[in-house]
């Protein structure tokens, strides 16, 4: 939670607030309502928990020293998935990849196979062996399709950090070009 100082007489008080009473008082600011918003300064042993930007999971407080350190560091997005790296530059390879693994998909089945005494489906796109037992694997088939058209489109690095302070908040620093969009035939064309 964040840590506001606010003015008590001709003192002031720490107080901590939520994170929407926060955003709250930033918007005020922002609009001219209020002066300003003083976020406290940290002492040595106070905590901070951080908003996992990637994981979209909230973290357990950590020492706000490291703390300070891990809100600078960046992560890269694919603009079409969830996809993220730490290494600047790789979005492009995972849209190749992605395009890739859609095109061998493109006329792909599932084709009955034996292994012993076990039936089993296989993906003849990427020879995925899948358990009949445990269900249907039609699945992988629509989610490989799904993949590939969300990336058919002109696809962006974009930088961001990857925790914040705020559940929630995504702080973008940046967008590249990662890949061009794909150029699609038109249906039926040439049919
Ligand atoms: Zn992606
Ligand atoms: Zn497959």
């Amino acid at each position: 939670m964040p840590i506001v100082v606010t003015p008590a007489g001709d003192q002031t008080k720490d107080t901590e607030v939520s994170d929407s009473t926060y955003r709250g008082l930033v918007s005020q600011v922002e609009s001219g309502q209020a002066t300003s918003v003083t976020p406290r300064e940290p002492d040595a042993d106070d905590k901070m928990s951080l908003w996992d930007v990637v994981d979209g999971t909230q973290m357990r407080p950590i020492p706000m020293s490291t703390a300070m350190v891990m809100l600078r560091a960046l992560v890269s997005k694919c603009s079409a998935c969830t996809w993220t790296t730490a290494y600047h530059g790789q979005v492009a390879q995972h849209v190749v990849q992605v395009r890739e693994f859609a095109d061998k998909h493109k006329r792909a089945r599932l084709k009955p196979v034996m292994q012993g005494r076990d039936a089993y489906m296989q993906c003849t796109g990427c020879g995925e062996l899948f358990n009949v037992r445990k269900g249907i694997p039609d699945k992988h088939l629509r989610r490989m399709k799904a993949e590939g058209e969300t990336h058919t489109f002109a696809i962006q690095e974009v930088v961001m950090r990857r925790y914040s302070q705020i559940q929630g908040q995504i702080i973008e620093l940046g967008r590249m070009d990662a890949a061009p969009a794909l150029k699609r035939s038109v249906a039926g064309a040439n049919r």
